[in-house]
């Protein structure tokens, strides 16, 4: 099985060689599917996926958690997954510091989140205030690595990158789309719409 991932990853990536093609690849999301998909290894069903970059050449595939970690040697996506749930069984408990920084960067919390957060992470006892809104930071992992919100910003990421190639198209909104993702985690309706509407208008694909 490992022959074919080695085999996709090497086509993706800058080296033929796989030694090197491999360092060319970073960890840039980690999501939960609903659906089951196929690992780029072949193997199915998986349902803990991570969507890793090439830092050279920018293109970006998802892998199955477990070949992530085994044949690439990125960690990030077991930390987050083990988060995850420990948190669907007790949402009063803590991510590790690892997720958290990892929300922090993508600017899923807020500064104050942050810090209240790291301040209290090993605390037991907490006031009702202090648990909600831990619980509220908990809740903003869980809604950023499901299905739906990668889906989102896939679809985000696939109108930036065309419309690198297009420089006639004014990616104010599209932008601003984006910051909003980040800042909610999600989309509202009215948004995905808007989203979808200009995939078909411009014929992205
Ligand atoms: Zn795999």
């Amino acid at each position: 099985m490992h022959f074919k991932l080695t085999d996709e990853i090497i086509k993706l990536s800058e080296s033929d060689l796989w030694n090197s093609a491999k360092m060319e690849w970073n960890f840039e999301y980690a999501y939960q599917s609903e659906d089951l998909q196929t690992c780029l290894c072949g193997h199915y069903p998986i349902k803990n996926i991570c969507v890793i970059e090439n830092t050279i050449n920018k293109n970006s595939t998802e892998v199955g958690n477990c070949c992530v970690n085994k044949f690439l040697g990125i960690e990030e996506g077991n930390k987050i997954f083990v988060s995850i749930k420990r948190l669907k069984i007790d949402p009063e408990k803590s991510m590790s510091p690892e997720v958290l920084d990892y929300l922090f960067r993508k600017k899923v919390i807020t500064d104050f989140e942050n810090k209240f957060y790291s301040d209290t992470i090993r605390k037991r006892k907490m006031s009702s205030k202090q648990l909600e809104i831990r619980k509220r930071i908990n809740k903003k992992l869980i809604t950023f690595t499901s299905y739906e919100s990668n889906s989102s910003l896939s679809r985000i990421n696939l109108v930036l990158k065309w419309s690198e190639q297009n420089e006639s198209f004014d990616r104010t909104f599209i932008n601003s789309l984006k910051k909003s993702f980040e800042r909610n985690g999600k989309l509202s309706d009215k948004q995905s719409t808007a989203l979808e509407n200009i995939i078909k208008k411009w014929g992205i694909e």
